[in-house]
């Protein structure tokens, strides 16, 4: 991630800048829209916007105090979805389905639910995929 001043009260300092946007992903211009030292000293806010004409998203980065750099917190995210294949679309729509959610889930970095999430989905493309091979001998319903 890569360092950028920034404008916090009266002051500059040097902070991790993102470098993507994180509801629609682009790799694009991020302008500062506002800053902020809250509670007390205790963090800085920096309001962001993608300035991707297709998004132009406002977004919160939650730095430590002055004067920490670490960006450790952006606010909101919109996870990236992972694609697969049309073969595996076709054989297990509940398999993309649930998948999903799961990973939607573990964004958010909800682990417990994610987990679960995950094995259900793979238990639909097993059992879909069984029933391809074998139709007639599915026990499955
Ligand atoms: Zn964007």
């Amino acid at each position: 991630m890569l360092k950028r001043f920034i404008r916090v009260d009266v002051h500059n300092y040097k902070v991790d800048y993102p470098d993507s946007c994180p509801i629609c992903h682009h790799h694009g211009e991020i302008s500062v829209v506002k800053t902020a030292t809250v509670e007390n000293g205790a963090g800085v806010q920096v309001v962001y916007q993608c300035a991707w004409e297709g998004c132009k998203s406002y977004f919160i980065g939650y730095y430590p105090p002055k004067p920490g750099s670490e960006l450790k917190l952006l606010k909101p995210i919109k996870p990236q979805i992972t694609q697969f294949p049309e073969v595996v679309a076709k054989l297990s729509p509940t398999f993309i389905s649930v998948f999903q959610e799961a990973e939607e889930t573990a964004a958010l970095g909800l682990s417990q639910i994610a987990g679960p999430g995950y094995r259900k989905a793979f238990e639909f493309l097993i059992k879909d995929y069984a029933k391809s091979l074998a139709p007639d001998k599915c026990v499955f319903r």
